[in-house]
This record gives structure tokens, C-alpha cells and sequence, in this order.
């Protein structure tokens, strides 16, 4: 295949804050994009060449955007598989829609990851209610449910202490498809992310990943993990997409355990919000490394130019002082466009770059206790 150049017109299924920074990244190479995603306030659709306000599974719009675009690639995970088959039947569809229909569900991707030779977290899939003393029988508690998909940000899961509680979670899911998984005692959370396309495959440093309510709080990098645990992470999120035979951005998120068992979490088919740091702290960022392999070109450099401490901002605290970040001259501010505020709603993040981490996370921990609301 050879390469699309500058001059085209990429696709992205989807408007939110990845799909803009996928826009500026491509924009920044001299590409055009068309967004396709039914809010008309839609942070991509604003930077976007032409924006296509419709439901994703929407045949018309769907047709629209493949006959203006030379490869369209997607920044949400739940897009309807019909609709990306539909595309794909028109146009370059990366990453390939078999991909995302694995990392759409819980239970096959991480039937997946053990079939790649990763090591998934000790899990039980659940279909229905005579299935749940067998799965409580072979976890243990503590122990977690989550549906198998729809879930994100630590939605759609519970902590279960006892088989009372877990009938309970049961139930309050609405009796879908769920996976039961051990609780696994953790010393760190860590992400690796793979850029790979027929011409290479390169993974970032790994990233060191805090959260709190289940959402992403902070990223450091490099991991404060021993350097055998990030190559091994990096090493298992590239075999995970040598065997996907994965064209695009592929973020693999992995548990460390006290025992110093490397885990396989979940895998999500675009970049990452822990891969936000590559934006400032790598020769390429995750969103250039995305739009040059659905491109066909070569992966970019990964090297880490810097230690780097990412630090999400949410609706929770909005709106800041800008000045008291932007008097900062190690912090570099991104923000997303988006209108209103809610608690728990990514409203942009704040990479602090520094000489060594301890002072990045300094900086980085007295910013953010300064984010008070206006009001
Ligand atoms: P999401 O799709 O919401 O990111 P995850 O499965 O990654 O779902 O869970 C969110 C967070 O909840 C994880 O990053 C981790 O902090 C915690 N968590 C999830 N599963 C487990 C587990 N099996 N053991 C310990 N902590 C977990
Ligand atoms: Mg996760």
C-alpha cells in the first residue's frame, strides 16, 4: 500500500477529546479531517475540516464520510461494529473492525490476551445467575464484577465482599454479560502503548498510572517500576498486537501485583489517556504516531525527551486560575474546548515536565491542590 500524504482527508468516528488532539496532530502535518459525531459541540468537530452531525449508525452519514475520506480510524471503542463494517466495505477502516469488536467486550479480550500469551487477571466469565456460586467458587473474594462492555472510568463495576453482595452487583447490572474478577492487591498500575502498522511496530515508555473513583488521576513516567516489569510490559503490548496483526494506536493497561506479577487489564484500540505525556515528553506523540500509521507511514520516534508527570482535569474542579498554571513554566496546559463542566467529565490535563520525577510530581501535586473552583 503505499502511503497517504499530506493533502488527504483522514476520518475519525467520534468527537471527543481524542479525536481533537487526533485533528491537531493531523492538521499539524498539512492532513485535512472530517469528523463524524452527532453533538454539534463536539470538541473535534470545532477544529475539524468538516464536521458530519449524525448517529454513528447513521448508513447515509456513514457513506458521506467514506466518500470524503482516504482512511477513517475511530477515537471511542464502542462504536457499532455494523456501522465500522459498513465503512470498511467503502474505505480504509484502521484499526481493523475485528480488533475493536475483541476489545469491546471484557471476556474476549482478555480470551485474547491469554491466547497471545499474556497473563490476564484470574477472571470468570458470567452469563447468567446458576453460573455465580461456580465463578465465587473459582475467584474468591474479595472480588469485582463488571460488565462485560460499556464500561469505562470505573463505571459499570462493583467490589463484591460475598456471594450476597455479588447477586446484589448481579442484579443491579441488569443481568448482562459480566466478567468476575479476582481483586488483585496492587503495588502499581502501568500502561504501555504500541504504535504498529505494516512498515513497524514501536511501544512509548511505559506509563505509572494512579486513579481515583476509577478514573485516571495521574501518569508518571518513566514507571517507578522495576525496569524488568516495563520491558515485560512492553514486550507483552507488542506481542498482544503482532497477534491482533494491529494497524493503529494500541494502549495496553497492566497490574502489578504485590507478588510482582505482571497482570493484563484491558486493551483500548486508540490512544490513551495515560499516553497523554507523549504530547510534550516524546519525539512523537501518540496522536502523530496514530495518524502516520493509519497513513501508512513509518512509526515516529518514541524516545522520552524528559521525565514527564501527566495530571487529569475534571469538571470537579472548574474553572481554575489559569494564571497560577500558566505562570508555570514547566507545565504545559491542554484543554479540550468543551462548554460545560461536570463532576467526573475530562475537561483537559497538564503535563509537568521536569529533570526528575520528584520534582515534576512537586510541581505537579502543588498545581493541583491550587485547582479550587472560581466560586
Ligand atoms: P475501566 O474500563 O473503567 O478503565 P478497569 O477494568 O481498567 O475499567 O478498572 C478501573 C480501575 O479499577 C483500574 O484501573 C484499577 O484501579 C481498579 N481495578 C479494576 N479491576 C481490578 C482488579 N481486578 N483488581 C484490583 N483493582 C482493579
Ligand atoms: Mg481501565
Amino acid at each position: 500500500m503505499s502511503a497517504i500524504l499530506p493533502g488527504a482527508t483522514l476520518g475519525v468516528l467520534g468527537g471527543g477529546q481524542l479525536g481533537r488532539m487526533f485533528c491537531v496532530a493531523a492538521r499539524t502535518m498539512g492532513y485535512r479531517i472530517a469528523v463524524l459525531d452527532p453533538d454539534p459541540g463536539s470538541p473535534a468537530g470545532h477544529l475539524a475540516d468538516h464536521h458530519i452531525q449524525a448517529d454513528y449508525s447513521d448508513s447515509a452519514a456513514l457513506d458521506r464520510l467514506a466518500a470524503l475520506c482516504s482512511v477513517i480510524t475511530t477515537e471511542f471503542e464502542n462504536v457499532p461494529a455494523q456501522s465500522l463494517r459498513h465503512l470498511a466495505a467503502k474505505c480504509a477502516v484502521f484499526p481493523a473492525p475485528e480488533a475493536l469488536e475483541i476489545a469491546q467486550n471484557r471476556n474476549r479480550e482478555k480470551q485474547y490476551a491469554l491466547e497471545a500469551g499474556l497473563l490476564p487477571v484470574p477472571n470468570f466469565a458470567l452469563h447468567n445467575e446458576s453460573e455465580l456460586q461456580t465463578a465465587l467458587a473459582e475467584i474468591g473474594l474479595p472480588a469485582i464484577l463488571k460488565s462485560a462492555s460499556l464500561g469505562y472510568d470505573g463505571k459499570g463495576q462493583v467490589v463484591v465482599n460475598s456471594e450476597a453482595e455479588l447477586r446484589t452487583a448481579w442484579h443491579s447490572m441488569g443481568e448482562v454479560e459480566c466478567v468476575l474478577e479476582k481483586k488483585i492487591d496492587l503495588a502499581l498500575e502501568v500502561s504501555a502503548i504500541v504504535a504498529r502498522n505494516a512498515k513497524g511496530a514501536v511501544c512509548f515508555p511505559v506509563a505509572e498510572n494512579q486513579h481515583r473513583n476509577g478514573v485516571l488521576h495521574i501518569s508518571i513516567v518513566p514507571a517507578r517500576a522495576a525496569d524488568s516489569i516495563s520491558a515485560q510490559a512492553r514486550a507483552q503490548a507488542l506481542q498482544l498486537a503482532e497477534a491482533l496483526g494491529y494497524t493503529g494506536v494500541l494502549a495496553v493497561e497492566f497490574f502489578v501485583a504485590n507478588d510482582g506479577t505482571l497482570y493484563f487489564n484491558e486493551m483500548a484500540p486508540r490512544p490513551h489517556n495515560s499516553g497523554h505525556y507523549t504530547k510534550d515528553a516524546c519525539v512523537t506523540s501518540q496522536f502523530e504516531q496514530q495518524v502516520r500509521m493509519i497513513c501508512g507511514l513509518p512509526p515516529g520516534d518514541v524516545r522520552l525527551l524528559s521525565p514527564v508527570v501527566m495530571v487529569n482535569m475534571l469538571g470537579d474542579l472548574w474553572e481554575p486560575d489559569w494564571n497560577m498554571i500558566l505562570d508555570r513554566p514547566e507545565v504545559k496546559l491542554h484543554l479540550y474546548g468543551k462548554q460545560h463542566a461536570r463532576p467526573g467529565r475530562k475537561m483537559g490535563h497538564f503535563n509537568v515536565l521536569s529533570e526528575n520525577i520528584e520534582t515534576a510530581l512537586a510541581i505537579a501535586e502543588d498545581v493541583f491542590a491550587k485547582l479550587k473552583p472560581k466560586c
